[in-house]
């Protein structure tokens, strides 16, 4: 990956923090970006450019289109290309489908769907230009199978993998590829949320019997980036310890 740059969006912490450090492991240049705490970016940049990577902290709301161009001439700015996007962003705002309020189903489409439209359209032209591109979104094992409580992030997820065929399809000739990761249960900030009633209900579904871990989805992120996959798109590979076949 020597040379290759990368985007991984809200890489400030969680699966996010471990793909840009993954990639920066493997020699990509890093655009770290981040929506809130400016502090926890700067920290992952610190960590790259300590063991020898480059990086930088670059501040867009995905779901904000004017930022997510401005967050993508920033990068061209500075690195002159973008070869690699990793659309990882998300959040969850969980209820029941008939207590569930418009703006927890609007906030978590706006994220998590149309950040992953926005994003991919900011990059596509220079990926265009370039012929080459490797487009990765972190989607869910939720989005293929359903799940009670999460119908505006199901929604988004299951959008995700449908826009991940059809980016897929229109950018192929171009030497773009577009593949998803859908995650299962895989322990963050994000899962810390849950209860332990919950957590062991998860794991008693979890034919290797363990949570995934962040290092876990970067290892395939990785290998979806990486030429190795280059015969690959379109593709949803799920990476959740055979909780969903
Ligand atoms: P997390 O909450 O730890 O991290 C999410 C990151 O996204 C945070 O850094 C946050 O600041 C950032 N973010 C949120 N809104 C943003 C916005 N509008 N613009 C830019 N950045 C924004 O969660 P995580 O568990 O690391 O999740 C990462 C991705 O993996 C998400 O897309 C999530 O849906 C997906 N996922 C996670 C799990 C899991 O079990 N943890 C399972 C399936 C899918």
């Amino acid at each position: 990956m020597e040379g290759k740059v990368a985007i991984v969006t809200g890489a400030s912490r969680g699966i996010g923090r471990e793909i840009a450090l993954h990639l920066a492991r493997l020699g990509a240049k890093v655009a770290v970006n981040y929506a809130g705490s400016e502090t926890k970016a700067n920290e992952v940049v610190a960590q790259i450019v300590e063991h020898g990577g480059e990086a930088f902290a670059v501040q867009a709301d995905v779901a904000n289109s004017e930022a997510v161009e401005r967050m993508v001439k920033e990068v061209l700015e500075r690195w002159g290309r973008i070869d690699i996007l990793v659309n990882n962003a998300g959040i969850t705002r969980d209820n029941l489908l008939m207590r569930m309020k418009e703006e927890e189903w609007d906030a978590v489409i706006n994220t998590n769907l149309k950040g992953v439209f926005l994003c991919t359209k900011a990059v596509t032209r220079p990926m265009m230009k370039q012929r080459y591109g490797r487009i990765v979104n972190v989607a869910s094992i939720v989005g293929v199978s359903g799940n009670p409580g999460q119908a505006n992030y199901v929604a988004a997820k299951a959008g995700v993998i449908g826009l991940t065929k059809t980016a897929a399809k229109e950018l192929a000739s171009r030497n773009i590829t577009v593949n998803a990761v859908a995650p299962g249960f895989i322990t963050t900030d994000m899962t810390d949320q849950l209860s332990e009633d919950v957590r062991q209900a998860m794991l008693q579904q979890i034919p290797l019997a363990r949570f995934g871990n962040p290092q876990d989805i970067a290892h395939v992120v990785a290998f979806l980036v990486s030429d190795g996959a280059s015969y690959m798109t379109g593709q949803t590979i799920h990476v959740d310890g055979g909780m969903v076949m």
